[in-house]
């Protein structure tokens, strides 16, 4: 089946800003139920990814490199390294992890802020 590549670019796309702006947000002290959250949520993620050969190309990336959970930090270094990992192997560029701190923005305040705007 031919498939359609720009669908899936697409779908790629909207995938990866909304996984990377859900690590952007974690909290920076995550509690035991919020490290069980993400776990289940990135288990979730790459069983049901709607891409068949995506998700099975992915879960064998995650099994290697399993998720971190332990704070915002390293959960958005875990998700930058994996993307890299289908970057490398799709031929993309790879990203630097190092700027991935104000990379993603929710547009929403800081839990505990007011909001603006
Ligand atoms: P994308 O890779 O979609 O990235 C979007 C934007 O995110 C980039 O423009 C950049 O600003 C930023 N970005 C890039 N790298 C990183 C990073 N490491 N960390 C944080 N931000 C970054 N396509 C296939 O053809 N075959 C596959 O097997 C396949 N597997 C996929 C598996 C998953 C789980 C997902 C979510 C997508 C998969 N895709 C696959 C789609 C593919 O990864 C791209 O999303 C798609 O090709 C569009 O690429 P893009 O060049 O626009 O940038």
């Amino acid at each position: 089946k031919l498939g359609n590549a720009t669908a899936k670019a697409e779908l790629g796309r909207a995938a990866w800003k909304l996984f990377h702006t859900i690590m952007s947000r974690f909290p920076d002290q995550p509690s035991p139920d919020e490290r069980t959250a993400l776990k289940s949520y990135i288990h979730l993620f790459v069983r049901l990814y709607p891409c068949g050969e995506c998700a099975e190309h992915f879960r064998q990336i995650v099994e290697k490199f399993s998720p971190q959970v332990s704070s915002r930090s390293a959960a958005a270094a875990w998700a930058c390294h994996v993307h890299n990992e289908v970057n490398v192997s799709l031929g993309k560029a790879v990203f630097d992890c190092a700027d991935i701190g104000e990379f993603y923005d929710c547009g929403c305040a800081e839990d505990g802020e007011a909001a603006v705007g």
